[in-house]
């Protein structure tokens, strides 16, 4: 289940870099109101878990600020009404570091399941070319937020798009982010219509396969597969990537793509 979180309940939804015409150049987000408030996300997650006879895994996500928080204070409300209501519920805020990582304990206290800050790239050039406003975030503040989850048991994880840098500046981000713990939720660029890169070649699936499996290798090696098995959101969903489907089909063959890995606390 993902929801995007407006600024305040029943507000404006938008993304700081959309506003001053710097926005990533994958990204159609648009700003919108979203007439959702803390308790009406409790009410969908209950018809979700109805629905499909189990709880459901929930992604906050929903663009940045320009505060000093980019922007997480608006997920605690949230956080906070689906914890109180569901103890076990597996919740991920997918979102920007903030300068401070402090800034994550309200949502740490809410009871997060998982932090996931996406890198995106890691070359310096395409960070510049590609993300001309949140190449603003160095990826040094990432490491800090994603130290500051772990010491609390936090889980992490952070998305890679394979595509529009070389397969070798790819890999490299596997490998800084895994050398840090963290393991990466490989995607590949879709050129949605709309964004500034909608007319970008679609990206050859058997070098996506091929980056995934080289990926994969990286991020068993450095043991934070099983990690990745273990966080909410999108890290573990495998529905649009592959790095966890591989590792099903070594680990958990024969279970349903996106279905959960057994073992995780
Ligand atoms: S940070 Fe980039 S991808 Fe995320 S909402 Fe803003 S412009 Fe879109």
């Amino acid at each position: 289940m993902i929801a995007a979180i407006p600024e305040k309940p029943y507000g404006i939804r938008n993304c700081y870099y959309h506003t001053v015409g710097k926005p990533c150049a994958f990204c159609v987000l648009k700003k919108k109101k979203v007439n959702l408030s803390p308790k009406e996300l409790v009410t969908a997650y209950e018809k979700v878990a109805a629905n499909r006879g189990g709880e459901p895994q929930v992604l906050l996500t929903g663009g940045n600020s320009r505060r000093r928080d980019r922007g997480l204070s608006k997920y605690v409300p949230y956080v906070k009404a689906l914890r109180s209501r569901f103890k076990e519920a597996k919740i991920a805020v997918e979102a920007a570091p903030p300068k401070d990582a402090s800034a994550l304990d309200a949502l740490i206290e809410a009871g997060m399941d998982t932090f996931a800050a996406n890198i995106e790239f890691f070359s310096a050039d395409c960070r510049d070319r590609l993300l001309p406003g949140k190449s603003e975030i160095a990826i040094d503040e990432y490491r800090k937020s994603f130290e500051y989850c772990q010491k609390v048991g936090v889980k992490t994880f952070s998305a890679l798009i394979a595509g529009p840098e070389n397969k070798r500046d790819t890999l490299n981000g596997v490998e800084f982010l895994a050398r840090i713990g963290v393991p990466t939720n490989l995607i590949c660029l879709r050129p949605f219509p709309g964004s500034n890169l909608e007319d970008y070649p679609r990206v050859n699936p058997a070098r996506f396969l091929d980056v995934s499996q080289e990926a994969v290798r990286i991020m068993q090696e450095r043991g934070v597969m099983e990690g990745l098995a273990c966080t909410a959101g999108c890290g573990s969903c495998g529905a649009c990537a592959m790095e966890m489907n591989l590792y099903r089909t070594t680990h958990a063959p024969g279970i349903q793509s996106t279905a959960p890995i057994k073992g995780c606390s």
